[in-house]
């Protein structure tokens, strides 16, 4: 049986060499006959999802835990591991990256302001455990985020939650420059899949609110991945998790049926799927996901879609 594993890592020195990382990685792989996964390797650490055999997964995280254990990584990372199914990732390709993902893409005097002049990871980030974040939520005292890209959003996402609606992670910037000045709760909750995009969403909106200090942020550990697992009934979580390993959505183990919160970008009715492989449903113009139900799939001409971004706004220009 197939193995799937995924875990981040930020180095503690933020100063790796990623040359020393990916060859490290290559060989590794290589010799636990780990031959599919992508991985991404920086000055910053390792964001990896790999496929391989059981005992091939257990003995890679074996050597990886020894590895952070003597990096001095606090708190330990996270490996999640899951059944998966080889042939979903097309081989194994290492890149190596400026950013484990990427939030400030060209802007790098931005993100050095904020990496190396935010408190980061002391006081003004605090990491919650599934049952620690239901709490906050519960309370009602927070404002919550989701981190994640609107595609992900419109499948699935914690009740009354802000939406930042973006098309790719880079896009936060823009809208927490924005959006941190009028959040009035707190606390600022934020979630995202599995945690490695709050870690860096998190740096940057401590940053933004330098000047008026005093709003607690509380990210999820381990994302919405680990929460499901803690909340198999979803817990505050609504509808479906987008996750990147192959598996498309996946709903709470314990999820109602009609639990559906997307809707055709068509005809409005619910659903949440966006087909899989080369099947997916696009935008013809600029390749985003969008939604778009059995019915009207049938019916649309060479199954040519327009997201709304693409959509409206051109349409209403000419
Ligand atoms: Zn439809
Ligand atoms: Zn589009």
């Amino acid at each position: 049986m197939q193995q799937v594993l995924l875990y981040f890592w930020y180095a503690p020195s933020g100063a790796e060499d990623p040359k020393a990382l990916g060859l490290q990685q290559r060989n590794l792989c290589q010799a636990l006959g780990i031959a599919e996964g992508r991985i991404r390797v920086s000055s910053e650490g390792i964001n990896a999802t790999v496929c391989g055999s059981q005992e091939g997964i257990r003995q890679y995280v074996a050597t990886m835990h020894d590895f952070f254990e003597e990096k001095g990584t606090q708190p330990p990372v996270d490996f999640k591991t899951s059944a998966g199914v080889s042939g979903a990732f097309e081989g194994l390709v290492i890149r190596e990256c400026a950013e484990l993902v990427t939030l400030f893409a060209h802007n790098t005097i931005l993100r050095e302001k904020v990496l190396f002049h935010t408190p980061y990871l002391s006081k003004a980030i605090t990491h919650a455990s599934p049952e620690k974040f239901h709490e906050i939520l519960k309370s009602g005292k927070a404002t919550v985020v989701d981190v994640r890209n609107g595609y992900e959003s419109s499948i699935g996402t914690m009740r009354n939650s802000v939406i930042p609606n973006t098309r790719q992670f880079s896009d936060f910037v823009s809208f927490a420059e924005k959006w941190v000045p009028t959040c009035d709760k707190a606390t600022i909750a934020m979630f995202c899949t599995g945690g490695v995009r709050c870690e860096r969403a998190a740096a940057l909106v401590a940053n933004l609110q330098r000047e008026t200090p005093g709003k607690e942020i509380v990210i999820l550990q381990g994302g919405v991945a680990r929460y499901l697992e803690a909340f198999p009934e979803g817990g505050e979580f609504m509808g479906k998790l987008l996750v990147f390993d192959g598996r498309g959505a996946i709903a709470p183990e314990k999820a109602q049926a009609t639990d559906i919160i997307g809707h055709c970008s068509l005809c409005a009715a619910a659903w949440d799927e966006y087909g899989h492989g080369e099947e997916k449903t696009r935008c013809s113009k600029c390749r985003q996901l969008v939604l778009v139900c059995a019915e009207c799939q049938k019916s649309a001409e060479k199954k040519s879609y327009i997201c709304q971004q693409c959509g409206p706004s051109k349409r209403e220009r000419e």
